[in-house]
């Protein structure tokens, strides 16, 4: 029997995103299934965590997915839509990880990719991984919002596919993250779900999945949402767009944010709250994720923990609530955050009595 007709079993997240929820989003028999392993990631009780702050609390491990973002869910449905649209190419603006996905899910299509992103403001890791990927990398003098409003411009010549979170399909795929909180809670929805805010595609997204399932019957309470934003760029707490961006968070260094209103309308209609961090506070939440949860996500992941902290300071969340946190992204693509909170490495020689000395073991 030759080896490419035996049968090659396929778990469920092997299956893709689109395959999976074919009748929950906007695909039809004709969409290609596309997939690099996209979605189906844990959620996971965070244990220390929760006995610390007095919550039940849930990390919902978006991290996970194949190029190490959410971006994937959204990037999966965008792409496949492009491919059966007749698109050769695919173009975005880009904090990092949407070039990182696009990259990859082009090169899975089969389509070139051409990626913009502000210079020397993005994660070492998200450029090298659009590179890897063989896109057509350019850095512009300019900001996010500035990429975007080029890349919007460009995208109206035939052949050419905008897979920013203004795709429409972008949300589409990026809903199915809602769905997988409540069947992981057992047809329950949370109390809280807390995510980082920048262009705002993602906390839309959320609530489209978590509307869609509360209207079909499927969950019977809707969650409240807490979005939020890095100090330096809260364009939606601060009632006004902010021109000059600045986070060490840079996935989420958005001054303009293309989804601002229904981001504000989702958090009016789940009676919830949009807030801003500082950059030492959220440091102080990825330190913390990484220490008593052992996860490791990148520093505008770790923007949801550190609102969650000062949302059950202020009594905003209630103590016993039960939470979940969207971590966004892996700390893996960003090294130069991860070294402000490691402490130096040790050195001394090879033998276990130099070691026990430099630990100073009994
Ligand atoms: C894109 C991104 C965000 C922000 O999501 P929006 O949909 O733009 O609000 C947050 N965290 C990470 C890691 C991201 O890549």
């Amino acid at each position: 029997m030759s080896l490419l007709h035996s049968p090659i079993p396929v778990t469920p997240r092997g299956q893709g995103l689109i395959a999976r929820w074919a009748d929950q989003i906007d695909v039809d028999a004709d969409t290609p299934r596309i997939t690099i392993g996209e979605g189906g990631t844990p959620l996971v009780a965070a244990a220390r965590l929760s006995a610390a702050l007095g919550v039940d609390l849930h990390l919902k491990l978006e991290l996970t997915n194949p190029t190490g973002s959410f971006k994937d869910r959204g990037m999966c449905v965008a792409v496949a839509r492009a491919v059966q649209a007749g698109a050769h190419t695919l173009i975005c603006a880009s904090t990092g990880n949407t070039s990182a996905s696009a990259a990859a899910f082009a090169a899975a299509a089969g389509l070139k990719c051409v990626v913009i992103i502000p210079s020397g403001k993005i994660a070492a890791g998200k450029l090298q991984q659009a590179q890897v990927a063989g896109a057509q990398v350019i850095q512009i003098d300019g900001n996010f919002d500035d990429g975007l409003d080029a890349v919007r411009e460009l995208s109206t010549r035939p052949g050419i596919a905008l897979v920013n979170s203004v795709n429409p399909y972008r949300i589409e795929g990026q809903k199915t993250a809602a769905f997988e909180v409540i069947e992981d809670l057992g047809g329950e929805a949370p109390d809280w779900l807390c995510l980082p805010v920048g262009n705002a595609g993602n906390i839309t997204a959320y609530w489209r999945g978590f509307q869609e399932w509360h209207a079909a019957g499927k969950v019977a309470t809707l969650p409240r949402l807490l979005g939020v934003q890095a100090a330096g760029a809260a364009p939606l707490v601060d009632g006004a767009p902010v021109a000059e961006p600045e986070t060490i968070a840079t996935a989420i260094r958005i001054g303009r944010p293309a989804r601002g209103e229904e981001a504000l309308a989702a958090v009016a209609e789940s009676n919830g709250r949009l807030l801003k961090r500082t950059d030492e506070q959220l440091l102080s939440a990825y330190a913390r994720l990484a220490h008593e949860a052992g996860i490791f996500a990148e520093p505008a992941s770790a923007i949801s923990l550190a609102g969650l902290i000062v949302a059950l300071e202020d009594g905003t969340i209630e103590r016993g609530s039960r939470v979940v946190c969207v971590l966004t992204g892996h700390g893996l693509k960003d090294p130069d955050s991860a070294a402000r909170i490691v402490e130096p490495t040790l050195t001394c020689g090879p033998s276990a009595a130099e070691i026990a000395a430099v630990l100073d073991l009994a």
